[in-house]
């Protein structure tokens, strides 16, 4: 492991921002997914959730330029599950819907655990997930066609929640718990010795101020 390059990997996962998460919901076309995740990556989200009808594994475009390694992905049976789960952690699952009841996106205080539950390219979100959440939000339109790209979207409240976590001074301390924080360091400076020790059930090594193995698996 070059040390520049351990060292941006730790930079990047020092601001990855546990509570701040994205749902989507059976958001199925390639390049959308890719492209949330992208921007997720870029705004420091840990981990994205997705619910898929016919229960495809998502595939990615290369519009995710590999971000798709940087962001866990976990996927649910149903948007029930997820939205449940997401609230029995604390968050506020805060629906992109163009509801009537939905208010401006910028309202929300993104500093607080959040979820942002995005609908489906065609229909947008249903009207179970729109009932089990927490609100919803819009971003106003002002132009001729009624929605944006879900994409979009996700970027448009995302830089919101960024910059409000900015301002807060979400991003000048680690927000990972310590063993999730060493977990996931090794799997991504070692992804392939990461891999085989977990198809070996045994435990990460230890690893060096400079990203050097401290105690190589046996
Ligand atoms: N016809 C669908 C509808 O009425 O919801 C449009 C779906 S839109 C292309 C896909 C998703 O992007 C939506 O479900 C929503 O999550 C998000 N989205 C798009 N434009 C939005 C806006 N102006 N405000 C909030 N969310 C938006």
């Amino acid at each position: 492991m070059i040390l520049r390059r351990y060292k941006k990997l730790r930079q990047v996962l020092d601001k990855r921002q546990p509570d701040l998460t994205v749902l989507t919901e059976d958001v199925h076309k390639p390049h959308n997914l890719s492209a949330i995740i992208r921007t997720c990556d870029a705004v420091g989200v840990f981990a994205v959730h997705t619910v898929n009808f016919d229960n495809n594994t998502p595939t990615y475009s290369q519009v995710a330029q590999g971000s798709e390694k940087w962001v866990k992905l976990h996927s649910h049976p149903d948007i029930k599950t997820a939205i449940k789960l997401l609230q029995e952690k604390n968050h506020k699952v805060y629906a992109a819907h163009l509801s009537d009841t939905a208010i401006d996106y910028r309202q929300v205080d993104y500093t607080q655990p959040t979820a942002i539950l995005l609908g489906t390219e065609k229909w947008g979100v249903t009207d179970e997930a729109a009932d089990l959440v927490d609100g919803h939000i819009v971003i106003p339109m002002q132009g001729m066609v009624q929605s944006l790209n879900v994409s979009v979207a996700n970027g448009v409240i995302l830089f919101e929640a960024q910059r409000q976590r900015l301002e807060a001074g979400l991003y000048n301390q680690i927000r990972l718990n310590p063993k999730t924080y060493r977990q996931v360091i090794f799997e991504w400076a070692y992804p392939d010795l990461a891999a085989m020790c977990q198809r070996q059930g045994k435990s990460y090594p230890e690893l060096g101020e400079q990203g050097e193995i401290l105690n190589f698996p046996r």
